[in-house]
């Protein structure tokens, strides 16, 4: 990895290069689309997605209730409205049987977030989309390499955002995000608002913006993709193991997969009534969790403007008092998922493993 930071920093070319070119047909050959183009961070792709749509002031777009802030702030940088959808609370995604209801005549878009890592039930979604003439830009930041009844998440749609946060499943030493599509057009108008509306350096064709992958970021990203489906395996494996070792444990709600859906387990979301008491009880025993996420969008101050009390949206608000992320990542032995498992059954006062 330092052989590959020495090189981008010998080439002295450092932003628009050439690592980012290869990263891009890279990226595409692993999603299996035509194109990707390098973004700053998921946050920005799922903005320009949006933007290079021409969606804006006026317009709605359909999200989950239950997501991560930046899907709903994508919407409202471009001017438009994030509409909240409830999901399914078995799975935590969006409930296809739960969208129709929420479409208007402004309606222009629906984001799917595949959360966790979990593919959303995107033949249903699509054909409501189509029904409507209603785009699909889904949210992959945390999915890339799921699969839903064989096709790969962030494909469905018209395009679609992901990220390279540090923390993701495929992650760079930094921010960077990027979109995909197979929509030769859309990529060209991507590109350009990328780059101040440019593709052609001083000729400006959009109101455009500075969001790009820089060259390290690119080049570190290339050599990070290589490893991910051996990740994304163990991904797989640690989840097994987890589902093996907390079966049949009243009190404790394991996750909940759509039929056809195969997850990449991003994370590892287990619901329990009592969850900042068995958080507390892990800590205890140096286990360290997380909460994905404590408190839904429409309940943060920045969305006080909505004007959604307590109640207005009731599955994300108990999905959010309940969630607990496990540990899991890339490294991490059976034997590490068996003990966080004990510890958890002794929370629940059930000593004995299944075994
Ligand atoms: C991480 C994440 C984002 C935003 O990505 P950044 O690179 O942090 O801007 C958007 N949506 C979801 C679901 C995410 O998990």
């Amino acid at each position: 990895m330092l052989a590959t930071m020495a090189r981008v920093y010998d080439a002295e070319w450092y932003v628009l290069g050439e690592e980012l070119t290869l990263f891009e047909q890279e990226y595409s050959t692993f999603n299996q689309v035509a194109h990707t183009i390098g973004v700053g961070n998921g946050l920005e792709a799922l903005t320009l997605a949006l933007r290079a749509l021409d969606i804006g002031p006026g317009d709605e777009v359909l999200v989950p209730s239950n997501t991560y802030i930046a899907t709903w702030l994508a919407v409202s940088h471009t001017g438009a409205a994030p509409v909240p959808v409830e999901p399914d609370p078995a799975t935590s995604n969006l409930d296809p049987s739960r969208l129709e209801a929420a479409i208007t005549p402004r309606t222009r878009a629906v984001l799917p977030v595949h959360l966790y890592g979990q593919p959303c039930r995107m033949t249903e979604i699509m054909a409501l989309a189509r029904r409507y003439y209603l785009a699909v830009v889904e949210d992959n930041a945390q999915a890339q390499g799921a699969t839903f009844e064989g096709q790969l998440t962030g494909s469905f749609g018209i395009t679609s955002g992901t990220s390279f946060y540090p923390t993701k499943n495929l992650g760079a030493l930094g921010d960077a995000g990027a979109i995909i599509t197979n929509d030769t057009a859309l990529a060209l108008r991507l590109r350009q608002l990328r780059n101040y509306g440019s593709d052609q350096k001083n000729h400006h064709q959009l109101l455009g913006y500075n969001s790009r992958l820089d060259e390290l970021q690119a080049a570190i990203l290339r050599v990070k993709l290589r490893y991910l489906p051996a990740w994304m395996a163990q991904r797989r494996q640690l989840a097994a193991w987890y589902n093996h070792y907390l079966a049949d444990l009243p009190g404790l709600r394991l996750p909940v997969i759509a039929p056809g859906a195969e997850p990449v387990w991003h994370l590892y979301v287990v619901h329990c009534s009592q969850r900042d008491a068995l958080q507390h009880h892990l800590a205890a025993n140096s286990i360290n969790t997380l909460v994905h996420y404590p408190v839904p969008p429409h309940q943060q101050p920045a969305y006080a403007t909505l004007g959604l009390a307590a109640g207005a949206l009731p599955i994300a608000e108990a999905l959010a008092a309940t969630c607990l992320s496990l540990p899991l990542w890339p490294g991490m032995q059976e034997d590490n998922i068996a003990t966080i498992a004990a510890c958890i059954r002794c929370f629940f006062g059930k000593v004995s493993p299944r075994n």
